[in-house]
């Protein structure tokens, strides 16, 4: 059994018992095949890249389009305010924080850019991060590197090749001010221990930054336990929204002291010739125009996953994910390059005598999507480990066992 916070209602605590909460029924995955048309024609094995949005998202974001051919687009936004506030909520809801610290912003990798280069780093200061990184985070650590002088430590895998806890805080130094990694790669199965990483920040004092963005909608996210003060994540992957959309999430704690690297006169306001005063809470990292239809979709797609339960997506698709890497295992020629000591939705794999590339197009010949996670997004961890590329299938809660054979049977040849 699990408790599980309700940000709308005044601390109250309702309880799922274990059963009902981690297991998806026959006729909810039916349900599930059937709000995503796609599953009719084609295996998706590219969650970790864009989810097929089903029909319920599909439908707010299409239905608020035709609203702005209707009536205007400012009339139409004004309309969907429901909607648009539930946003917020939804958002809320699923990492269990308070709706006034999310902000909504484009994509993830400009919701982590407002974060990062709020933050008051001088010279000297270090970042502590892992080789796991995104490819875009660590280019921010690059170019502030460059322009102020900052520090980067990358802390040591363990044997598993998760972050090495332990030897991450024997990193911390007096100039430590950042504690910056991803939960879950894009270039592989692994799941970072972002709790324990969280007691570390918390020890000694650090600002915690957290980039969700392929765990967000696959993996049950609880932000008071883990101890992160931003959070970044995108709609497009798990959660199954539209693209062109992601968020940002921000402490209380720390955001009175955050100066976003630019302003607008939706995140400031001009309250004097000479004066601008931030907008208080998460909205500061906000800008006033944006894809309304989109953050209509979002709030959709997040309703759409919690009224799954993340308990019971993340334990069909971690359950999908290890028979996939079973069955792959059992071919002859393929490896199977997942590392961590949990692991999710994403398998990544090479075969023998047929590069990443070319498996690809293989299989999207047989209507099957997969992708290719290759060195230069992922340097420090796969030029580490000498691979060039990996051939990645990502799975969703609505694939299936017989498609997990069909795929196995495609890649054998
Ligand atoms: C995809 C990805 C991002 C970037 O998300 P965008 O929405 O494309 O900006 C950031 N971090 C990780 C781990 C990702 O996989």
């Amino acid at each position: 059994m699990r408790l599980i916070r309700d940000p709308q209602s005044d601390g109250h605590q309702f309880a799922l018992t274990g059963d009902d909460a981690m297991t998806l029924t026959d006729s909810q995955i039916a349900r599930l095949r059937a709000d995503t048309p796609s599953c009719a024609e084609r295996i998706h094995f590219n969650n970790a890249g864009a989810s097929p949005m089903p029909a319920p998202v599909y439908e707010a974001v299409a239905g608020h389009l035709a609203l702005e051919c209707e009536v205007g687009g400012y009339e139409a936004e004004a309309r969907a305010r429901p909607a648009l506030e539930r946003m917020y909520t939804a958002l809320a809801e699923l990492l269990r924080v308070a709706p006034h610290e999310i902000a909504y912003v484009e994509n993830a990798t400009r919701a982590w850019d407002m974060a990062f280069y709020s933050l008051p780093l001088r010279e000297g200061d270090r970042i502590v991060t892992h080789a796991s990184e995104y490819a875009s985070n660590y280019l921010a650590f690059l170019q502030t590197a460059k322009r102020r002088g900052v520090a980067i430590d990358v802390a040591p895998s363990d044997a598993s090749g998760q972050v090495d806890v332990d030897a991450m805080a024997r990193l911390v130094g007096p100039r430590t001010r950042l504690v910056a990694v991803t939960h879950v790669p894009t270039q592989g199965g692994l799941v970072n221990p972002a709790a324990e990483i969280g007691r570390v920040a918390r020890e000694h004092g650090l600002i915690y930054l957290l980039d969700a963005c392929q765990s967000a909608g696959q993996i049950d996210l609880d932000v008071g336990a883990i101890g992160c003060h931003i959070l970044s994540g995108t709609g497009r992957k798990f959660l199954r929204g539209p693209r062109g959309t992601g968020f940002l999430y921000v402490s209380d704690e720390i955001v009175e002291r955050l100066e976003p690297p630019f302003v607008d006169l939706h995140a400031a306001t001009w309250t004097g010739d000479d004066r601008y005063e931030l907008a208080p809470g998460a909205r500061r990292f906000e800008n006033w125009e944006s894809f309304v239809a989109g953050r209509v979709g979002l709030a959709a797609a997040v309703d759409y996953a919690l009224a799954l339960g993340l308990p019971a997506i993340e334990a069909r698709i971690a359950g999908l994910a290890q028979d996939l890497r079973d069955r792959l295992a059992g071919i002859a020629g393929v490896t199977v390059h997942d590392q961590g000591v949990r692991r999710c939705g994403i398998v990544t794999f090479t075969r023998d005598g047929e590069p990443p590339e070319q498996l690809a197009r293989r299989m999207a010949g047989h209507d099957v999507s997969i992708s290719v996670s290759s060195a230069p997004y992922a340097r420090l961890d796969l030029g580490a480990r000498g691979l060039p590329s990996l051939a990645r299938a990502s799975l969703h809660c609505f694939n299936t066992l017989a498609e997990i054979e069909r795929f196995c049977e495609l890649v054998a040849g």
